[in-house]
């Protein structure tokens, strides 16, 4: 598979683009992930024509708007930055992904702050005034912040929500079929069990009940709920179920004691004193010796590479 296409704030991959000149380089993004991921840096401030150096910029309350202000030289580089994303959005289409840094006013995805109107408080709840744009134009994208990706949790899920958003876009770009779609389902089916019960029913509900409605509205409509469920990474407890699933289909095959450790190992899993790796490692070899095709084709089993470890976490 091709390396997925990801947008980066070009800081966090060691580019000098900060007001002070200097970079903001995360080595895991610019390290692991630049090894996964095919990075197309961006920087709106310098993209919307301001150098390097610059005065400090940042959001603030100007009556019903949040203006992204040069405060020290009464400079509104609002529209200068709503007229750089317009122009710049739709040549990303084909992104699969998008990393932004943290608490920039252009680039922030949370807890941005925003000053108010009288400069002597702040709130600290605004988003990056490009990266806003991004997700309204994107909103299945999966988005993330270079510092958040310091949690075990949601890395993971946002490098799995990469790898299925492309291959969402490869399926859309494919002009598929009724079987093709169906396809697609079932191989994510697990993956989306792990991660939200309530949405695989509702999935499997709305592709038997759509068959005759255009294949452009259910592709569309499957993308948005497929993200949506994908949304909320996966909990221990529904991986406990999606992996006891997968057992369930070895019934036959294993005797007394070998079920017994399968039990247990997941029950380990589940108590949090073993990583997911190691049931699922067990499930593999199980796999080995007793082919399942339609566990065998999971994307659950393999949803991102294996030498990330992304799964060896208690
Ligand atoms: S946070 Fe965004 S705007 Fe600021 S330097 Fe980095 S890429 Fe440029």
């Amino acid at each position: 598979m091709r390396k997925p296409k990801v947008g980066v704030s070009a800081c966090i991959v060691g580019q000098q683009v900060r007001f002070d000149g200097g970079h903001k380089r995360s080595g895991y993004v610019d390290g692991p992930l630049h090894q996964i991921f095919d990075f197309h840096p961006v920087c709106p401030e310098v993209g919307m024509g301001l150098s390097v150096p610059r005065p400090t910029i940042r959001l603030r309350e100007v009556g019903e708007t949040v203006r992204l202000m040069d405060d020290k030289n009464r400079i509104d580089h609002t529209d200068a930055i709503n007229a750089f994303s317009q122009r710049t959005l739709p040549g990303l289409k084909h992104l699969s992904g998008y990393i932004v840094c943290a608490k920039s006013p252009s680039c922030g995805m949370e807890r941005v702050r925003i000053m108010n109107e009288a400069q002597n408080g702040a709130r600290h709840n605004g988003r990056g005034l490009f990266t806003a744009a991004l997700m309204k134009a994107y909103p299945l994208l999966p988005v993330e912040e270079d510092g958040r990706l310091n949690d075990a949790l949601l890395r993971e899920n946002f490098i799995t929500r990469v790898f299925v958003y492309q291959g969402l876009q490869a399926l859309q770009q494919s002009a598929p079929d009724e079987n093709a779609l169906l396809t697609f389902h079932r191989r994510h089916k697990l993956l989306v069990m792990a991660h939200n019960q309530s949405h695989y029913r509702a999935l499997g509900r709305y592709l038997a009940e759509s068959r005759h409605a255009p294949m452009t509205e259910r592709l569309n409509d499957y993308s948005t709920m497929l993200m949506t469920a994908l949304a909320k990474p996966a909990s221990r407890r529904n991986h406990t179920n999606v992996l006891q699933h997968i057992g369930g289909y070895f019934k036959r095959e294993l005797d007394t004691i070998e079920r017994q450790n399968l039990h247990q190992t997941i029950l380990a899993y589940r108590a949090g004193k073993l990583p997911l790796m190691a049931p699922l490692t067990l499930l593999q070899s199980l796999l080995k010796r007793y082919p399942k095709p339609y566990i065998e084709e999971q994307h659950y089993l393999s949803p991102h590479p294996e030498h990330l470890a992304l799964r060896y976490h208690l």
